[in-house]
């Protein structure tokens, strides 16, 4: 199969929807397989818009954000509700969508001085009330899209900063490192989305490592459900336990307990718990504020060290080396990036702690055209990797 440098998304994984369809709830079940249906051909759809359309209305240095209101369709982008400058609407949705993707573009701009997902300063658009009652929010390869949520197993996805700043830097990561959305190098992917959603919301609300709640949606499960988040960066595994609705977060936190399996891009949402652990630790050992080095190591290494094919190792290598080179070789820093791998199982390479391995640079993604991602409608609906 061809490389693909773009994918659909989505905050919710797979597997809490499978769960869902084997709830005794007759509505959680329908609201369940629908999700699964309307994420289906949002993938397909997704394939004929093109990778690359925001580029086309790219500003440089300037923040431009549009949100456009589906009002319960599927037909993106839908009708354009608040544009840059705009006055705040009296829809909750529309203004969390515009005030959260504008933080997200805030953070970058200002703690890695990078000009939007891109660093062309490329559109941010979002799109609200995506179909009815649909349970999840996905970046599509040139804008972010959310649902309403049903109000029975989650709420509204525009509400949490994280999941916006999530779901943004899958864009950074399609125009930088374009990590593969599969298995380790998918569970990265995931892992690096999670790391600046939170640190989106950490940077937002001044937090530093130990005031954080390192929880990926907070407030996104709506109220009976039993649980705090989606996924826990401090504790994986630990976000939800309720068999009535979600079942069981299936996140492991170290290598001994990594899951292989088919589902969910080979684990991509559930094994990115592991170096999420690793992070955490790392930020908690250096302590202050998170993005100042913790997210700083991980910024460089993420967006100039890893290729495509990355696996946990190297990216562990990449932030060890990453490191020493912001911090100094041997330092504080340096030491809590080997230390917090090594406590989920992960440990740096000799040759890299001894300075005597080069990290091979990442190749920039190769110029695809427009098309790439197109899957003739034959073999669209026959069982074949799953796009994220
Ligand atoms: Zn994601």
């Amino acid at each position: 199969m061809k490389h693909e440098h773009h994918h659909v998304c989505f905050i919710v994984p797979p597997h809490i929807f499978k769960h869902l369809t084997t709830s005794s709830n007759a509505a959680v079940r329908e609201a369940a397989h629908h999700a699964l249906e309307v994420s289906a051909a949002a993938r397909g759809k997704r394939t004929a818009i093109g990778p690359f359309v925001g580029l086309l209305a790219a500003s440089p240095g300037v923040k431009q954000r549009t949100v456009y209101d589906e009002k319960g369709g599927t037909k993106l982008p839908g009708k354009l509700v608040r544009k840059e400058g705009g006055k705040a609407t009296s829809d909750v949705s529309v203004n969390e969508a515009y005030d959260y993707a504008g933080d997200t573009y805030d953070f970058y701009e200002a703690v890695f001085a990078r000009n939007s997902v891109d660093n062309k300063g490329m559109r941010l658009d979002s799109s609200v009330h995506y179909n009815h009652k649909f349970n999840n929010a996905f970046w599509d390869g040139t804008q972010m899209v959310y649902g309403d949520g049903d109000g029975q197993i989650f709420t509204r996805f525009t509400a949490c900063i994280d999941v916006i700043g999530h779901e943004l830097t899958h864009g950074v990561t399609q125009f930088t490192s374009a990590l593969d959305y599969q298995a380790q190098s998918g569970a990265l992917n995931e892992h690096f989305s999670d790391v600046m959603g939170s640190l989106v919301k950490q940077w937002t609300l001044k937090q530093s490592a130990a005031q954080a709640d390192w929880l990926i949606g907070k407030g996104l499960l709506a109220p009976g459900v039993k649980g705090v988040a989606l996924r826990s960066m401090k504790a994986p595994g630990t976000a939800y336990n309720d068999p009535k609705t979600l079942g069981r977060d299936p996140q492991p936190a170290d290598m001994s307990h990594y899951v292989n399996t088919n589902q969910d891009n080979g684990g991509v949402h559930i094994n990115s718990g592991i170096p999420n652990k690793a992070f955490y630790n790392v930020a908690s050992a250096i302590g202050g504020n998170a993005w100042e080095k913790a997210g700083k190591i991980w910024y460089t290494a993420f967006t100039n060290k890893l290729g495509h094919t990355a696996q946990f190792a190297d990216a562990a290598n990449a932030t060890y080396e990453a490191a020493g080179e912001l911090f100094g070789v041997g330092k504080a820093e340096q030491i809590a990036v080997g230390e917090g791998w090594k406590n989920v199982g992960i440990n740096v390479s000799k040759q890299i702690i001894s300075g005597s391995a080069m990290i091979t640079v990442k190749a920039p993604p190769a110029s695809q055209p427009p098309d790439s991602a197109y899957v003739p409608p034959t073999i669209k609906s026959q069982p074949r990797k799953s796009k994220g």
